[in-house]
Parts: structure tokens; C-alpha cells; sequence
């Protein structure tokens, strides 16, 4: 999946991309959130500092749009290190990880997005340089070919996942360091939005950023998304500055409902309730019947949608629950009508 989706599940351009690397927090001190994950980091890079030595591997999991790749520049600068970034998908065999790992210098940060999707043959290839830093190549090839070591600096590889359950277990092994984020909580998206709007130099009161924290789905990237936005509307149809009335506004023209939940979202819940008589129903027959692909639905509604407790999974698939027809203005259907 592209990491780079917003709510709805499309691409960001280039511009949105060079916006959001402007609004990302550069040191651990500026990172919000995630209290434990920075408290441990700040440990062990300290730790790691002191000893002269590189972090240990670092596995970063949770939805998108939480922090992992922020994260990762950050361990980088706190390390006084170098990062390189590639992803799964684009790691196709290990002459393109041998290439990153022979250039990089003691201590650098490696990171790799998506690296439930690295395919098996670099993979393996990986487990040696991760362990015991080093690599072996083959040269030549026939009756020629033969393998030869080459040493590694000590490096830290940092691994981001949404899809934590697809990573095998020997990969998860060999993280020394395993951090799974969190959805944020409204306050602290307040905070992120009030010093995005203090960066993009765009007036906003204390109510104006509540409201649009509580509906970015605890979710930083929608926040700042949904912040550019309603700045638009700020401008257009307002005088400028962003308060409730304006953030309202803009929400209402953007799709986002009372809850905070999107189009998309909305979409799936009315489909089991309509469809499939409110579940249990698969995710690839839910995904047929929306028109959206089931990794997405997976990775960016889901989690909320069950979060939020408005679907929940059950051996035979999702269902959803009351707060689900509720909030469609639907009524349940009886529970006593239910066969069990
Ligand atoms: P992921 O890699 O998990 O998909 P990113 O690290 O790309 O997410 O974060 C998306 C955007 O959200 C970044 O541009 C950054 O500005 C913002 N962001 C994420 N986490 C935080 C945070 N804890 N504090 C402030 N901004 C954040």
C-alpha cells in the first residue's frame, strides 16, 4: 500500500508531500504523544550514544499516518546519523539492499517502510546484515560463481508496518526494539494542530483546533490534512482565522461527519447494515461491494471503525454494532429477532 494516503485512501501529491515534511517534528522534545515510546527511545539512544554504539534494530508498527516515518528521521538526528530510506515493495532482489547496506557508515539509520512486504529471498538476505553485520555476495555466475563476505559498519535498521501480523517471525526476532503507536488523543492533536498552524502561519483559536482534533480520526496526517483545508476555507469564506464556526464549516463541505468519520467510512458501515443485514460478512466481499481495495480498508478504516466500536470482528467476519446504526440514524434491529 502507498504510505502516503490520506483519509480516504487516495495519494498525496508533491506539494502536500514537501508541506507535511515542513510540519514534521525534528527532535524527540518536539514529538507529541506516544509518551512511553519517546521516554524508551530517549533511553536507549541515549544509552546507545554513551557507548559509542549504533541503536539497536528498531520495528515501528501501528496505522498510517501515526508517526513511524517521523519517527524514524528523528532517531536518525538524535543518533547524529544519516538515513536512507527504500520500502518493501521496492527492495525486488538483494543486489538492491547490498547496494543501501555497502554505503552506509557506522552508526547510519537504514529505514525500510512497508517491510511486511519485503519478498522472502532479501528477506533472508537481510538476517545476516541485521545480526552480524555482514553480507554474502554472489559473483559470476555458472560454473564461477562463487560467494563472497563483505563486512558491514554497524548500522540500525528501522522497519515500519502497518500490517504488523504479516511479518514473519524470525523478522520480528531481530528487532531489539519494537514500538507500536498509538491513535492520539484529542489534547494532544490540539497541540500537533496548533503548532502546524503556528508553522503554516495561520491564526487559529483554541475551539477552532479542538474541533477539527476531535473529528482527524486520532490521527496526526489527517489533522494537518484537515488544518490545510479548512485554512482554504478560513481564507475564502471566513476572515482568515480559524475558529469553531469556520472549522464547522469546512468539515461539513469536506465530508467529514459529527464523528469523524469519512466518506469511506460511512460507505462500509451503511453496506453491512444494507447489504449484509449489519454482518458477519468478509473483508473482500466488503471491499467488492464499496469498490475499495480490501488492504485499505484493513489498514486505514477498520482500525478506527473498530476503535471507535462501530464494527467489530468476529470469527465469521465483521459486523457492526448498535453505535453503528445509531450514528446512520438507523434503528437496530431487535436483539431478541437475532438467532443467537
Ligand atoms: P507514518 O509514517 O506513520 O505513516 P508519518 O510519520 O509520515 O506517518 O506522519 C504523518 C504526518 O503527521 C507527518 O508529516 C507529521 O507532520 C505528522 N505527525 C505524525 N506524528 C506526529 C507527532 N507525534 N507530532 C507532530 N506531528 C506528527
Amino acid at each position: 500500500m502507498n504510505k502516503n494516503l490520506d483519509s480516504t485512501g487516495s495519494s498525496y501529491n508533491a506539494e502536500e508531500l514537501q508541506i507535511e515534511k515542513a510540519l514534521r517534528p525534528k527532535m524527540l522534545s518536539d514529538f507529541s504523544g506516544q509518551p512511553k515510546i519517546v521516554d524508551n527511545l530517549e533511553v536507549f539512544i541515549g544509552a546507545a550514544k554513551m557507548r559509542g554504539e549504533a541503536l539497536d534494530h528498531t520495528l515501528l508498527h501501528g496505522p498510517p499516518g501515526l508517526g513511524k516515518t517521523t519517527l524514524s528521521h528523528i532517531i536518525a538526528t538524535e543518533m547524529e546519523a544519516e538515513m536512507k530510506m527504500t520500502s518493501g515493495p521496492v527492495l525486488e532482489k538483494p543486489g538492491d539492499l547490498a547496494g543501501l547496506l555497502t554505503n552506509l557508515k557506522s552508526g547510519d539509520v537504514l529505514f525500510i517502510d512497508e517491510i511486511h512486504r519485503l519478498n522472502n529471498v532479501v528477506e533472508e538476505y537481510l538476517y545476516s546484515a541485521m545480526e552480524d553485520f555482514r553480507i554474502d555476495i554472489m559473483i559470476d555466475s555458472g560454473p564461477n560463481a562463487r560467494s563472497i563476505q563483505i563486512s558491514l559498519e554497524p548500522f540500525t535498521l528501522i522497519g515500519a508496518t502497518t500490517r504488523m501480523g504479516l511479518l514473519t517471525a524470525p523478522m520480528r526476532a531481530r528487532f531489539g526494539i519494537n514500538c507500536h503507536l498509538d491513535y492520539y488523543d484529542v489534547p494532544t492533536l490540539i497541540n500537533i494542530i496548533k503548532r502546524s498552524a503556528h508553522l503554516l502561519q495561520v491564526p487559529i483559536t483554541e475551539d477552532g483546533a479542538h474541533e477539527i482534533a476531535r473529528r482527524s480520526r486520532g490521527t496526526p496526517r489527517i489533522a494537518n490534512a484537515l488544518l490545510r483545508r479548512i485554512r482554504d476555507f478560513a481564507q475564502m469564506k471566513g476572515n482568515g482565522t480559524i475558529d469553531n464556526q469556520i472549522a464547522q464549516f469546512g468539515l461539513l463541505a469536506l465530508n467529514v461527519d459529527e464523528g469523524g468519520l469519512d466518506e469511506m467510512d460511512n460507505k462500509i458501515l451503511s453496506t453491512i447494515i444494507h447489504k449484509f443485514k449489519g454482518g458477519p460478512v468478509g473483508l473482500s466481499t466488503i471491499a467488492t461491494a464499496v469498490a475499495e481495495e480490501a488492504g485499505t480498508i484493513e489498514e486505514v478504516h477498520e482500525p478506527f471503525l473498530i476503535m471507535e466500536g462501530y464494527i467489530q470482528r468476529t470469527p465469521r467476519g465483521r459486523e457492526v454494532t448498535e453505535k453503528a446504526y445509531r450514528h446512520l440514524g438507523i434503528v437496530p434491529p431487535a436483539q431478541t429477532g437475532k438467532l443467537f
